[in-house]
This record gives C-alpha cells, structure tokens and sequence, in this order.
C-alpha cells in the first residue's frame, strides 16, 4: 500500500489531462500564431483552455497570461509592478512566501528596493492593525504588496479580502500567489478586489511547467518580456500549448469537483482525521498553526527532538510519502525560513514534516498512513533513546 501526501509539492495528472495533453501533441502542434488552420486550429485549443482557467478563477478570459509556471507568474507580476510606478520605489511583502516571491524580493532587497516585511502575529497569519499602520506611513512610496494566499508548508490562509480592500484605498497594487488555493477553494475572482493572481497547473492535477496570471484591466503592471505579440503582448515567445490545453483539462475537472458539495466534503475531512488520529497516538505531536484559519488539505505536523529528514526517509520506506519544511543543503536540514518566520522552536522545526493530500486521496491512502506514521515515530525515537544511551 503506498499513500502519497505531498500534494503541495505536485498533484497526479488526471487521466483527462493526460489525453487532452496527448492528442494536442499528437493533432494541435501547430504554431498557434501562424495564420493557416493548423495554426488556428491550436490558437483555438489553446483558447478553449483560456476559457476553462478563467471560469475556474472566475475572471474573464482576457484577464488571463499564461506562463511557464507559478514562480515566472509571481516574478512577472512583482516586476512588472515595480516597472510600471517609478514613482513608488519599494515594495511590501510577507516573511511567510514561497521562495519564488520571498527570494525574488531578498534579491532586490540586497540590490537596494526598499522591501517592507509584513508584520505577522505568532499563527502565521498578517497582522491587519500593522499593516494599516505601514500603508498609513508608506503606502504613497510602495508598488505592489505580495502576500500569498495559502501558504504551501503550513496551509495557512491569508486575509486577502481585507488586505485587498486597504491596498485599494492606498493605490497599491495586490497580488497573491494563489498556487495552493485555485482548485482547492472557489477563487471568485470578481469579488476579491485584487489587482492579480497567480496559479499554478501542476498543483490542481494538471501538467508541470505551465501557470497563469489573472489581471485586473487596467493594473498598473508592465509586460517584463518584450519580443512577441503572444499573449496579448503580455508574455512574448510561443505559448506550451498541449501544456495550456492540459491546464485546461485540470481545471475543468477542479471546476465541476468544486460545484459538488458532497465530493468536498468527504476530502475536506481527511487531513482533519489523519492530525486527530497522529495526536492520539503520539501524544506531545504538535500541529503547526492549529488554531489558524487553513486550507483544508494541509498539516504541518511536528515530533519535537527527531530530524524530519529521518521521519521521511523511514516513512518513504513503509510507502508514505510526505515532505519537511525544510530544505537540505549540503547535508543539513535547515528548518525552512517559514517556519523559522512563525518563530517555531528549533526542535519543533526540525521535527515538522508536512502531510497534504488533493480530492483524488483516498481514505485508504489515510489509513494506511495513520497505521505508519506512529509506527515510525515510536522507532524513531526508541533508536534515539537508545543511541543516547550507548553513547553514555
Ligand atoms: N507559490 C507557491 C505557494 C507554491 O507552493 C509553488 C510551488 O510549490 C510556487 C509558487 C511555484 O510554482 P511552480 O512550481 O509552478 O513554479
């Protein structure tokens, strides 16, 4: 039995991707902007997509740019935000980011934009009284503010209506990097009051290698990439288009799972029964951000004083599959800056692995890893006693 939870990291493609990704390569190979019809007929497949992406967020199919993923969208945005307001020098953004925007905006920190970190309180969510307070100081002087919707360690969800409404109000633009969100949450684009979001194919069960940004008309956001009139002269260089007609495929199928009520429900349930049935077993088990408002497929889980590489590698090998907050350079597992950001102890981060699952889980999936992970754990930590004592 093999149980795969680390959705966060990358979603199964679903068979209807796979075919709609398949016969594009194989009829649709066209250059979309060529003029003859094998070009228009892949202009029209790619469009199609356009259509189901868009109806996934909610927003109008021209808002849509597509793009070779989540991190090119977030950087296009940022960039392009800084681009279009010389005037406004700086920009703001979380400590809690994924790398794509927090190393983008440390790169530009070093090379001298003022970046202002949001402040944010001990559950990992931003602190809305500061904020006011920073855009009641700054807000004339900054760009864009970068705040990710869920946050993919923890699953943390930010207050993205609120910030929204107070970037309005201070003529800064929004964007949120919603990778872990599109798919898993209706997005209702048209009531977020946003200025652009960012996606990602290959965490809703479609292809790697291609995402999108949704834009509000008239944003003041500037194309970073000349050379082309692709994508509305938004994203020069020729669209991955058996990529964009999978994205497509992945998000009609989230489209109809979400109008489902009883199909959520069932999922939205299973990470709540694997955190319930791991703290019963392993007693002084922790859940990272618990009392937080979180997306419903991810647990940051903590075993304090084990090494969350050790748990992986022992869970791996009994057929689960997870992931840490950390990542592993030159052989040591630094605990991952979200992590250190929500101010964890070092022993609870070290020990934090996180367990996501998408709605193709299955409960089976969940009990076997509710069999193993205590297992592995209770192992671990008789074979750490016992080193200890050896080296008495
Ligand atoms: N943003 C978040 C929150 C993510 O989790 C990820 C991927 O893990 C990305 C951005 C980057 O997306 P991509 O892998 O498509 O570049």
């Amino acid at each position: 039995m093999q149980a795969y939870l680390d959705c966060n990291a990358t979603t199964q493609p679903l068979p209807e991707v796979i075919e709609a990704m398949g016969s594009c390569l194989r009829e649709r190979w066209a250059n979309p902007s060529s003029v003859h019809r094998a070009g228009v007929e892949a202009r029209h497949a790619m469009e199609l997509a356009r259509e189901q992406v868009a109806h996934l967020i909610g927003c109008a199919p021209r808002a849509l740019t597509f793009t070779s993923g989540g991190t090119e969208a977030a950087q296009r945005v940022i960039l392009g935000a800084i681009a279009a307001r010389p005037d406004r020098p700086a920009i703001a953004t979380s400590a809690l980011e994924h790398s794509a925007v927090r190393e983008l905006t440390q790169s530009l920190e070093s090379r001298g934009t003022t970046v202002h970190w949001l402040r944010h309180r001990p559950d990992g969510v931003i602190d809305l009284d500061a904020l006011d307070a920073l855009l009641a100081d700054h807000g004339r002087s900054i760009s864009v503010l970068s705040l990710m919707w869920a946050n993919n360690e923890t699953g943390v969800l930010q207050p993205i209506r609120d910030v929204a409404a107070r970037c309005r109000a201070s003529g800064v633009v929004l964007h949120t990097d919603a990778v872990q969100w599109v798919g898993r949450e209706p997005t209702e684009w048209s009531t977020l009051g946003i200025d652009a979001l960012t996606a990602s194919a290959h965490k809703l069960h479609g292809p790697k290698g291609v995402g999108a940004i949704a834009m509000r008309a008239g944003a003041a956001i500037e194309s970073i990439l000349p050379g082309g009139p692709q994508e509305l002269g938004r994203r020069a260089g020729t669209e991955n288009v058996a990529g964009i007609v999978g994205f497509g495929a992945a998000a009609a199928a989230a489209s109809a799972w979400l109008a489902q009520d009883a199909g959520s429900a069932a999922c939205r349930s299973l990470i709540a029964t694997l955190e319930r049935a791991i703290l019963a077993a392993v007693p002084d088990a922790i859940v990272n951000a618990a009392g937080s408002p979180r997306l419903w497929n991810t647990s940051s889980i903590a075993f304090p004083g084990l090494e969350a590489e050790a748990i992986l590698l022992l869970l791996s090998e009994r057929g689960v599959a997870a992931s840490a907050g950390a990542a592993c350079s030159s052989g040591s597992l630094e605990p991952s800056p979200v992590l250190r950001a929500m101010g964890l102890p070092d022993p609870v981060a070290h020990g934090t692995i996180r367990l996501s699952v998408s709605r193709l889980t299955t409960s089976d999936e969940i009990d076997h890893a509710v069999r193993v992970i205590p297992a592995c754990i209770e192992r671990l930590r008789l074979s750490s006693s016992a080193s200890a004592r050896g080296s008495r």
